[in-house]
């Protein structure tokens, strides 16, 4: 996975193809990503005591992650990850255009 929960990742391919925004989920076994506010999808639910009325909620449904790019909080541009070892030898990643530590 080049991505992990937190990033702000962009959407490249698809029906959200352009939006941004954070990972809320990632799910590594599946290679999948639920992105905030990205593929949104109604479900119907049942009244529990969370939702005592039931009725229709919306709700991100994962993504595939190779649909999506990270974006560098530094130079705002969707990037590959590179990496970089500390002097402390602590790796970090860095971003391809700028080379700011993205960790
Ligand atoms: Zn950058």
């Amino acid at each position: 996975m080049h991505v992990r929960k937190g990033d702000l990742v962009k959407v490249m391919a698809g029906r959200d193809k352009g939006k941004e925004g954070h990972i809320i989920l990632s799910i590594p076994k599946e290679n999948r990503v639920v992105v905030e506010k990205v593929n949104l999808v109604k479900r119907h639910q049942r009244p529990s005591a969370a939702n005592p009325d039931g009725g229709i909620i919306t709700k991100e449904a994962p993504i595939h992650v190779s649909n999506v790019m990270k974006v560098c909080t530094s130079c705002k541009r969707t990037t590959r990850i590179a990496h970089k070892f500390l002097d402390s030898g602590k790796k970090v990643r860095t971003c391809k255009h700028c080379g700011a530590t993205l960790d």
